[in-house]
């Protein structure tokens, strides 16, 4: 995960959907989204027509957006997606889905995938029971995830709700399976970030 930089609002605003970049505030009265839900920038409350072109980089972008992915960490995933058996699309999502930081913040333990990739850098997680400090370490179906450090106080992010392949458990949790799409944040639509990148 690259690092969120700047105003991380106006990227939910620019998307047109909430990020959760910024923990309990995104689910308060005072998310930007909410208050000014239009594209940041002069005259762009207007509405635009878009190509297909734009559709296609706007879905990426965002996916890019939410998992605070680089333009190559997002290429890659899709290359070993592609490279898989299955539903490349599935692949793909399942690929970023599973990744150390995400499954950390699914877990309620940061207050958001920034947060969470913070925590990972910062060695506070253990994955059956060894340090990773790797925000991108894929996680696997049976392994245990738990908080190292003793100080490090568990969050509760009862609003998630899509997280019935992990078991949360004291500070920490389980991969029970890898996520089926119905699983997955239905809101991304994968397909145009195939057809993205087969241009
Ligand atoms: Fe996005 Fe959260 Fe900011 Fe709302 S408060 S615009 S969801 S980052």
């Amino acid at each position: 995960m690259s690092s969120v930089m700047g105003p991380v609002c106006r990227l939910c605003r620019r998307e047109g959907v909430k990020l959760n970049l910024k923990g309990e505030r995104c689910n308060s009265p005072k998310c930007a989204l909410s208050r000014r839900p239009y594209p940041p920038g002069r005259g762009a409350s207007m509405p635009s027509r878009r190509s297909t072109y734009g559709i296609q980089l706007r879905e990426k972008q965002k996916v890019k957006r939410i998992y605070g992915l680089s333009e190559r960490q997002l290429k890659s995933a899709l290359d070993a997606a592609g490279r898989a058996e299955g539903d490349k699309g599935l692949n793909l999502l399942q690929r970023l889905e599973m990744r150390l930081d995400n499954v950390v913040y699914l877990l309620g333990l940061a207050p958001s995938r920034p947060a969470a990739r913070r925590v990972v850098s910062h060695g506070k997680i253990n994955v059956n029971a060894a340090r990773i400090s790797v925000p991108s370490h894929m996680v696997k179906p049976g392994d245990v995830i738990s908080v190292r450090d003793s100080r490090f106080i568990a969050v509760s992010v009862s609003s998630l709700g899509k997280t019935a392949w992990l078991k949360k458990k004291d500070k920490g949790g389980q991969v029970m399976s890898a996520p089926l799409r119905d699983m997955i944040d239905e809101g991304i639509r994968e397909n145009l970030i195939i057809e993205f990148y087969s241009r």
